[in-house]
């Protein structure tokens, strides 16, 4: 069997293609409040997409409905064009092949690295075995593909925890503050780190941030969400220069 390789390759018609994620106006309400308003977003293939916004605005809440640990109220969304979800139907989380990270990596602690790496995979175990390889080399790993969780750094389980997301090729990925729970000193280098692989392998993301400079940093397109609703949307640089109101602008001031 041949193993694909992942780089992608440029789409002579970027018009034309297919959203990997598409938001259609989702509602979440908690107890009378709507906790997520009316949010519509799109993901195109091999881009980074930012929701941003101040804590508590509805990030993490909206994540979680696009993974399908949590549901709707109203609206729809497609993976690659497949409806994942609407207010009658729901495909479970498994099904949806979305890549999930989180703040705090959850790598198995009793699995080596690279039985990590490959709890999501299927097939051929040589497959497998090249995947994960492949994998681990690309985030700079190799050396320690039988060593245990515990025996990393902090940075080194994160990028672990990316090989595994990024392991099953989703279709979407997913990251809801991945970066938050690093040393400062580091944030920066694994930030660009990061970026690299995901865009090596051509993956689509949606990474949920509360700091600009992060999403100013990463992103493609910025999604500016606060109090449930996304308030302004568009090229990291010219939401940084037309801000959409004082309290966007102001959000953005800190940043050096
Ligand atoms: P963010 O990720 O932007 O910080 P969240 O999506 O976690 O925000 O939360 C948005 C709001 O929804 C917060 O006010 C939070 O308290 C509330 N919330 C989140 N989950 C629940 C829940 N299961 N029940 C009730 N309120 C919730
Ligand atoms: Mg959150």
């Amino acid at each position: 069997m041949t193993l694909q390789t992942a780089r992608p390759t440029p789409d002579p018609n970027p018009t034309n293609m297919i959203p990997r994620l598409d938001i259609r106006r989702i509602d979440r309400v908690f107890g009378g409040r709507k906790v997520v308003d009316d949010v519509s977003l799109t993901v195109l293939p091999g881009q980074v997409t930012c929701l941003l916004g101040p804590s508590g605005c509805g990030k993490s809440t909206t994540l979680r409905i696009i993974a399908g640990v949590d549901r709707q109220d109203a609206g729809e969304i497609r993976i690659d064009g497949q409806l994942v979800c609407d207010t009658v139907f729901r495909l479970p989380p498994e099904r949806r092949s979305v890549g999930l990270m989180f703040q705090d990596f959850a790598l198995f602690p009793h699995l080596s690295v690279a039985e990590n790496v490959a709890f999501g995979l299927t097939g051929p175990k040589a497959a497998r075995r090249a995947r994960v390889e492949d994998l681990l080399d690309r985030v700079a790993l190799g050396r320690f593909i039988d060593a245990y969780p515990h025996e990393l750094s902090g940075g080194e389980q994160q990028r672990v925890a990316l090989a595994r997301a990024l392991a099953p090729r989703p279709k979407i990925m997913l990251m809801d503050e991945p970066f938050s729970g690093l040393d400062n000193r580091l944030r920066d280098e694994i930030r660009d780190q990061t970026l690299q692989v995901l865009k090596d392998e051509g993956a689509a993301v949606l990474l949920v941030t509360h700091e600009p400079d992060e999403a100013m940093r990463m992103a493609d397109e910025i999604a500016l969400m606060r109090g449930g609703r996304i308030v302004q949307q568009g090229a990291p640089y010219n939401i940084y220069n037309a801000p959409v109101d004082r309290a966007a602008a102001a959000f953005f001031s800190d940043i050096n």
